[in-house]
């Protein structure tokens, strides 16, 4: 929908009947039209043109495009690949689905802008298990791809070579973390690795990688069409471009938003998504998907918060991948912390001491409150083991978990004392559900 009086780019055939044929983008998208020109261009006009767009990054860490396209060693003798980030396992994320299921040409075409920033000639794919019928679409469009020649032997009629193959994952959280996507890719468990070596230098079969998300790449056509300058115009600055916020929880309308990153948290929720059901009231927020830690409504409100990466930075969470998962007045936060800390446990690989015990022990503390039996000292208890998940394992999903530990306490201490104390929900003893 039109925002702020700017047109979507991203999420404009969401809901459109036909829209992923290669015929409607082609017709009705400008298709292709902005890889024919890359094509043309050098490898480091294309990085320049994405550094000078200000892309940053939209599967979580909001990471400068262009730069990260510059990693590659350009000395490097060793084949380069681009790796599309399909994994989307983040609770509270769809956008990329959305992508993948009515714009899939969208996504070829600006995979095949970053093949040629990188001088690549094969790029991936990686989908989760899950988007089964995901997968399929995006086969069947790079198929029809291939049989335009904007794949294959000399794509565009250029000597350009350019292969992408689909990969599909097994349902692992985990694979969604680039190191261990890329084990996945390679046919081994996916097991998280050590950085350094960077995947840019040495990533996908030993050999330098560019991993990124599909919502990122989806935005380069518009960028190489519309040119440099008319991206960076759009939104706060350092935080240019528009944002696909998927809107989940207790409000009327869940869904997919686009709007440029000027818009604000009570935007979002009260306009956009048009408020709490049964008309009840806002109670918190969790702005990036699972793993962020939570904003009590009562400081959005008082703040006003814009949804950018620096600001939401700012007041002490992350835009992460834009996963707003909006809780009414109605919620117990000790069972929203339990639910979360249960799926990191789930989903822990197990390699890392904190994160392999830390999401186990923290499980069952949590689940000794929930059963009525939790001791006030056991949210000190919890709020220790935390701190010693932070910045100590190889992968973000230690800290994953810690953070929303962290953050519920410290928020909702109220809350977890008189769970302890009645051993019942202060929440659900407060109001009838
Ligand atoms: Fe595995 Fe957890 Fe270590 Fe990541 S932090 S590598 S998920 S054990």
């Amino acid at each position: 929908m039109p925002l702020n009086g700017y047109k979507p780019w991203l999420s404009l055939d969401v809901g459109v009947k036909g829209a992923a044929s290669i015929k409607h983008y082609l017709d009705k998208r400008h298709g292709y039209k902005a890889a024919r020109k890359a094509m043309k261009m050098t490898p480091d006009e294309v990085i320049k043109i994405t550094k000078a767009s200000g892309l940053r990054g939209r599967g979580g860490a909001g990471f400068s495009t262009g730069l990260k396209f510059g990693f590659v060693p350009k000395k490097s003798k060793k084949p380069r690949y681009v790796v599309l980030n399909a994994d989307e396992s983040e609770p509270g994320c769809f956008k990329d689905r959305a992508l993948m299921t009515y714009s899939p040409h969208l996504v070829i075409e600006g995979t095949i802008i970053a093949c040629k920033a990188i001088e690549s000639h094969h790029a991936y794919i990686y989908i989760r298990g899950e988007y089964a019928a995901e997968a399929r679409i995006m086969q069947k469009a790079i198929d029809e791809a291939y049989k335009q020649d904007f794949l294959g032997e000399g794509v565009f009629n250029t000597k350009y070579k350019l292969d992408m193959t689909v990969h599909r994952g097994a349902g692992a959280y985990i694979c969604g973390e680039e190191t261990g996507m890329l084990s996945s890719l390679e046919g081994q468990r996916g097991y998280p690795k050590i950085k350094p070596p960077f995947p840019a230098v040495e990533g996908a079969f030993g050999c330098p990688t560019i991993v990124n998300n599909v919502e990122t790449l989806a935005n380069l056509p518009f960028i190489f069409r519309e040119g440099a300058d008319a991206f960076m115009k759009i939104g706060p600055k350092n935080n240019v471009g528009h944002k696909l916020y998927c809107l989940s929880g207790h409000v009327k309308k869940p869904g997919l938003y686009e709007a440029p990153m000027s818009i604000t948290m009570k935007e979002l929720v009260m306009d956009l998504a048009g408020g709490i059901v049964d008309d009840l009231k806002p109670k918190a927020v969790v702005p990036g998907g699972l793993s962020m830690p939570v904003m009590p409504w009562q400081e959005i409100e008082q703040e006003d918060v814009r949804m950018d990466f620096d600001t939401v930075e700012a007041r002490g969470s992350y835009l992460g991948a834009a996963g707003v998962i909006v809780m009414h007045e109605k919620t117990c936060m000790v069972d929203a912390l339990y639910n979360t800390v249960r799926f990191y446990h789930h989903e822990s690989c197990g390699q890392c001491t904190p994160c392999r015990e830390g999401t186990a022990w923290a499980d069952k503390v949590l689940r000794r409150i929930m059963a009525g039996k939790g001791r006030l000292e056991d949210i000190d208890l919890l709020d220790s083991m935390a701190a010693q998940m932070v910045g100590t394992t190889i992968c973000f999903l230690s800290d994953s978990c810690a953070m929303p530990i962290q953050s519920y306490i410290e928020k909702f201490r109220d809350e977890f004392e008189y769970f302890c104390k009645h051993g019942k929900s202060m929440v659900k003893d407060a109001i009838e559900l």
